[in-house]
């Protein structure tokens, strides 16, 4: 018979850890990291696709969907997406509804207007953002720089209704995405989305109950506890948040306070590319594959006023959903949809296994003889 411990152990007993970005909880079950896995493993994937793939509508000098022709383009090229989300202009919605009427108070609706596009980074159809050099990473930043910085002008100059704009990459198909050519998307629209205007709201109690701002203070946190720092440079920080959902979720976060793209200096635009291949190159070493995950910024509104920039931080989150090797992935199923997120892992474990890989050479590079 096993002895009961009088001490609580992080690492084997079972507790929920709370998330001050969004309110909510996950369920962490540490000791069942320790069960045997009995499933199928997998042997190391190498990349092996073409530089070039003519059916890809992506790829430099490519026809796409409804005609145009993809430049012959050399580093980072943008395009507005063929099959946009949010249109750009659409009529008002008019309801003749009573405010009081039970329709009112749930059925609600509101107009969303705005754009999307696509941002390739890469010419080369088989690079993902591990295997790009620095330089041409140093692109994809200026490249999302670029396009916030003008959006925020057209939307003063030429009064289009634009608040947010919401970068992302889905990269494998295991995060849904269909074409292998490095690329990323941005939706610009005329209201906050959900997941950032909750993190808006926590800011800002944080804020109003402790006069700091809680990204802030986190930071200060997790450089004393050091215990789930993967990665740091001069601007940026990575770690596994101590919420973590993901099994290998991270969170890079601004050292000083910024805001927004546009705040950063040149030395700035580059600690974040080489802070974002560092740890691309960790995750796709971790299980020797192409390492799927999606990815967003969160930074302020387009055209913050002070106090909107007084409450955002500029950070990144990344969410990949492998588990134990290239094949086995994380659900979000059961338990975890009706009751709340739950993990095996704790962040604790999973930035110490991020933090001892290599973040410079790939694997697909390394000698095969070492
Ligand atoms: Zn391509
Ligand atoms: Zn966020």
């Amino acid at each position: 018979m096993t002895q009961r411990s009088s001490q609580f152990d992080f690492a084997d007993h079972s507790h929920r850890r709370y998330n001050p970005l969004t309110d909510s909880w996950v369920l962490v079950s540490p000791h069942r990291a320790k069960r045997p896995w009995l499933g199928q493993e997998e042997s190391p994937s190498k990349p092996n696709a073409p530089e070039y793939d003519a059916a890809c509508y992506l790829c430099p000098g490519n026809l796409r969907a409804f005609g145009d022709f993809n430049p012959s383009y050399s580093s980072t090229f943008i395009f507005t997406n063929d099959f946009p989300a949010v249109k750009a202009k659409q009529p008002e919605i008019n309801s003749t509804d009573s405010p009081t009427s039970l329709k009112s108070r749930l059925l609600k609706t509101q107009s969303v207007e705005g754009q999307c596009f696509v941002i390739c980074f890469s010419p080369k159809h088989n690079l993902t953002i591990p295997l790009m050099t620095f330089e041409a990473l140093i692109k994809v930043v200026g490249a999302w720089t670029d396009l916030y910085r003008w959006l925020e002008k057209e939307a003063a100059m030429e009064n289009k209704p634009y608040k947010y704009l919401q970068i992302f990459e889905n990269k494998g198909t295991a995060m849904g995405c269909s074409n292998l050519h490095p690329h990323g998307q941005a939706w610009c629209l005329s209201t906050v989305p959900s997941e950032v205007e909750q993190e808006f709201r926590a800011f800002k109690k944080y804020l109003h109950q402790h006069s700091s701002h809680l990204m802030g203070d986190y930071i200060t946190l997790e450089l004393q506890e050091r215990e789930r720092i993967v990665l740091e440079n001069e601007t940026f920080l990575v770690v596994v948040p101590y919420w973590a959902v993901w099994p290998f979720e991270t969170l890079v976060v601004s050292k000083p306070h910024l805001t927004s793209l546009v705040e950063f200096s040149d030395a700035q635009r580059k600690d974040l590319a080489l802070i974002i291949k560092q740890l691309t190159v960790k995750y796709d070493n971790l299980f020797e594959t192409s390492f799927p995950y999606s990815m967003g910024l969160h930074q302020a509104p387009l055209n913050a006023n002070m106090k909107e920039r007084a409450n955002s931080w500029f950070h990144m989150h990344f969410y990949p959903p492998l588990l134990r090797s290239a094949t086995v992935r994380k659900f979000l199923v059961g338990f975890e949809l009706f009751g709340e997120p739950q993990r095996d892992l704790t962040a604790e474990q999973a930035a110490h296994r991020l933090r001892c890989l290599d973040s410079g050479v790939h694997y697909s590079q390394r000698s095969s003889t070492s």
